[in-house]
Formats: structure tokens, C-alpha cells, sequence
């Protein structure tokens, strides 16, 4: 057979720990056998990020906006352990926010649904994908602990010195305050990106805020949703017979749980950041999410929603076996993989992607898993695999469905 021909390269970011190690697995097993790969490279792993002074991790950002398609394999976010274990010259931030913050995106995470792993709200048939906007709120706050009686104010300054001032409180005692803010443009971007996911995967978009409290910060969110929706995506919905709807927050809630899924729901950040741990546990674990971060130019880069196993690293530098799920990096790969048949049209790109995936599913439907998926599924006697042999039984499945 011979291999499938690619035109573009995709951006390739690998990562760090047991994800790197799964990572050279799924090319030498899964995609490299079939497709004449073309990327660019990006090494992302934390000792290269070290030596370019994290440099990579922005030129790969930049490769993404150039290039339109990207992977990621999992990396660390470096903390104070980290800095000693890698001997670093400084705490690196997290290489998502700084690619989050140059292709100014939208992460969706939708969770991948295998017969034998039931959700555990049962009416959930199809996945729910979230979709978080990932800038400001109470992730770029301002506290101040009160220590006694006073008076808070929130005062805006204008660049030509003139002044906007609200009374917060009247302290009579100790307490708390928080200053938070979102800028338009970010808003926009997320509203931008929301709907091009909706029209892209013909799915219904709900957006949900609690705009009937937050009269000005979170009915601005619905406002310009609404604006955006009206001006450039009310026709193209009508037309693929999806739509759009803002509803409360708690309305949202109760209308999810009692949903059967199949559609997005938009979330401000902190709820985002809540509800896709919800959806995640609710429909098995992050080992079952993908991840796609889309920007408002149509920019995407696909990833796992885990981060790099590194207790399943440590056992597997001690040459001890691991029983480490890829489903979710193979799913970043197929994403990006299909993404790019799409935007090039090369139809076997994407029929290989959809087969790869089918046959992910079908491995698990047919008892073979990971020691993780064991847990939470009823098949009754699951055949329990190694991190390579659960790869090889994915491309022997892949095989036969040909
Ligand atoms: P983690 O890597 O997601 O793993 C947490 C635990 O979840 C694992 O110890 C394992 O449980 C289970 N698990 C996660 N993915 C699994 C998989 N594919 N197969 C089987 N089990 C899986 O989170 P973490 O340990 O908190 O973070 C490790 C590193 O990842 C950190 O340095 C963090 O900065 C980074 N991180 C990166 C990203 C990213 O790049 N997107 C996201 C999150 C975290 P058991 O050990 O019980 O088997
Ligand atoms: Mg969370």
C-alpha cells in the first residue's frame, strides 16, 4: 500500500515524560507506516525549552499562526520541583498560556465515548463539548484582604485623566475584595471562535452567564454574542439546521444534565475551568477529553487534555512496565491530521484519521484497554495491556478495518 502524500507540514510540539515516550510509539506504530508525515518540528520537551530560554515554545506559537495546523504533545509547567529536577535558569511559564496568549484562543474539550464506559449521568448519548474561554476573569485578579473599616472603590482612570468611580463597599470591619476585568477584544475572539467551531462540527451552541446579577461584566459577554451572532452567523446556522441560544447559567445547568449532548456549551473562564471537570469525570476521566485550541483566524492545535503521566514515567525509567492510555494523544494526532486534509483536500488524510479513530474505539469495545480504562468499564473481562502493546492492538484493529 502506498502511503498517503501531505502537502502542508503541521506543526509538531512534542512534549515531556510518559506523553513524549507515547508520542514516538504513535508515529512509529500508527502514522508513520501510513502517511509520509510532514511537519515541523518543535521540540517543547522541557530541557530544550531551558536552552532556548523557552524561545521554541513562541516560535512554535508562531509556526501555528503561519502554518494553520499544530500537535501537542503534554508538557510541564514548571514549579519549584521542577526547577531543581531539570536544573532550570528560570521557572518557565506554562508553554499552553504562552501559545494560548499568541493564538489568542478558545479551548474546546469534548470527551471520546466507547461503548463499555457509561457515563454516569445516563441520558448523556453523544459527548457535551466545552468550550472555556481562556482569558482574565478571576485567572488575572486583583485581591486585597481588608484589615478593618474603610471605604472600597472601583476607579477607572482614562488616559486623559478623566475618572469613572463606583463605591464597592463601606467596611465596618475586616473583609475581602476582588478586582477583575476582560477586554472586548478577547471577548470577541472567543465569541468568533465559538461559532466558527459550531458551523465547522454542525453542532447547536449554547452560551450561558449570569447576566440577570453581573448587569454590565457578564451581560457585556452576552451582548456581544449575541451582536457577532446576529451581523455574521445567523443565516450559516440556519442554514445547517444548528442554532444558538443564551440561557442563565443555572438554566444551563439543569438543561445539560437533562440533555442527551450533542452540542457546545460556551463558558466564561472560572466556569469553563469547572464545568469541564464536571463533563470530564461525568463521562470517565481526562484520558477519554480531547483538546482543541481554535483562534479566531481559524488557527488550531490539537492536544491530549492530560498532562505528561509522570508517576507512569518514573515507573517506566525504572524499566517497570506501564499501562499508560495514548487515546487522547492519537485523537490530537487524527484532529490535526484531518484538519489539514480538510484545508488541502486530500481526502485519504481524512479518511485515514476517521479509521484510526474507529479503530481507538473499537480496541476498547472489543475488551482490550489500559489498566486506567479497566477501571471504569463494565466489560467483563478486559484483557489488560502494556503503554506499546495497547498501540499495537489499536493498529492490528486499524488493519482489519481496512
Ligand atoms: P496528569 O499527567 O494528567 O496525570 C494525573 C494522573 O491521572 C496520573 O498519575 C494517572 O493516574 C492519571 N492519568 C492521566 N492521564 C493518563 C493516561 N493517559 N493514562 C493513564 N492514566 C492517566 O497530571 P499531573 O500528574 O497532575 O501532571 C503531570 C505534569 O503534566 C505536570 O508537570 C503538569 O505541569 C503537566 N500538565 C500538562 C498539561 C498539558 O500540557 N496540557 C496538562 C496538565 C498537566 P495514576 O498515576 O493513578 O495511574
Ligand atoms: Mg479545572
Amino acid at each position: 500500500m502506498s502511503k498517503i502524500q501531505m502537502t502542508t507540514p503541521l506543526v509538531e510540539m512534542d512534549g515531556d515524560e510518559m506523553t513524549r515516550i507515547l508520542w514516538g510509539m504513535i508515529k512509529e506504530e500508527l502514522i508513520n507506516p501510513y502517511v509520509e508525515l510532514k511537519t515541523e518540528y518543535y521540540d517543547l520537551g522541557l530541557k530544550h525549552r531551558n536552552e532556548t530560554d523557552d524561545q521554541v515554545t513562541i516560535d512554535s506559537a508562531e509556526a501555528t499562526n503561519r502554518l494553520g495546523v499544530a500537535v501537542k504533545c503534554a508538557t510541564i509547567t514548571p514549579n519549584a520541583a521542577r526547577v531543581k529536577e531539570y536544573d532550570l535558569k528560570e521557572m518557565w511559564k506554562s508553554p499552553n498560556g504562552t501559545i494560548r496568549s499568541i493564538l489568542d484562543g478558545t479551548v474546546f474539550r469534548a470527551p471520546i465515548l466507547v461503548k463499555g464506559i457509561v457515563p454516569y449521568v445516563a441520558n448523556w448519548k453523544k459527548p457535551i463539548t466545552i468550550a472555556r474561554h481562556a482569558y482574565g476573569d478571576v485567572y488575572k485578579n486583583v485581591e486585597i484582604k481588608v484589615p478593618g473599616a474603610g471605604k472600597a472603590e472601583l476607579v477607572y482612570t482614562a488616559a486623559d485623566g478623566s475618572e469613572i468611580r463606583e463605591t464597592i463597599h463601606e467596611f465596618k470591619g475586616p473583609g475581602i475584595i476582588q478586582g477583575i476585568h476582560n477586554t472586548e477584544s478577547s471577548i470577541r475572539s472567543f465569541a468568533q471562535a465559538c461559532f466558527k467551531y459550531a458551523v465547522d462540527t454542525k453542532q447547536d451552541l449554547w452560551f450561558s452567564t449570569k447576566d440577570t446579577i453581573s448587569k454590565k461584566y457578564d451581560h457585556t459577554f452576552k451582548d456581544i454574542f449575541q451582536e457577532i451572532y446576529d451581523a455574521e452567523y445567523a443565516d450559516k446556522f440556519k442554514e445547517l439546521g444548528i442554532e444558538y441560544f443564551y440561557t442563565l447559567i443555572d438554566d444551563a445547568v439543569a438543561r445539560v444534565v437533562r440533555s442527551e449532548g450533542g452540542f457546545i456549551w460556551a463558558c466564561k473562564n472560572y466556569d469553563g475551568d469547572v464545568m469541564s471537570d464536571m463533563v470530564a469525570t461525568a463521562y470517565g476521566d481526562l484520558s477519554m477529553m480531547t483538546s482543541v485550541l481554535v483562534s479566531p483566524k481559524g488557527v488550531y492545535e490539537y492536544e491530549a487534555a492530560h498532562g505528561t503521566v509522570q508517576r507512569h514515567y518514573y515507573k517506566h525509567l525504572k524499566g517497570e512496565e506501564t499501562s499508560t492510555n495514548s487515546i487522547a494523544t492519537i485523537f490530537a494526532w487524527t484532529g490535526a491530521l484531518r484538519k489539514r486534509g480538510e484545508l488541502d483536500g486530500i481526502a485519504g488524510l481524512c479518511e485515514f484519521a476517521d479509521r484510526l479513530e474507529k479503530a481507538c474505539i473499537k480496541t476498547v469495545e472489543d475488551g482490550k484497554m489500559t489498566k486506567s480504562l479497566s477501571l471504569i468499564s463494565t466489560c467483563k473481562d478486559p484483557v489488560i495491556l502494556n503503554s506499546l502493546d495497547f498501540i499495537k492492538a489499536i493498529r492490528a484493529t486499524f488493519d482489519e478495518l481496512g
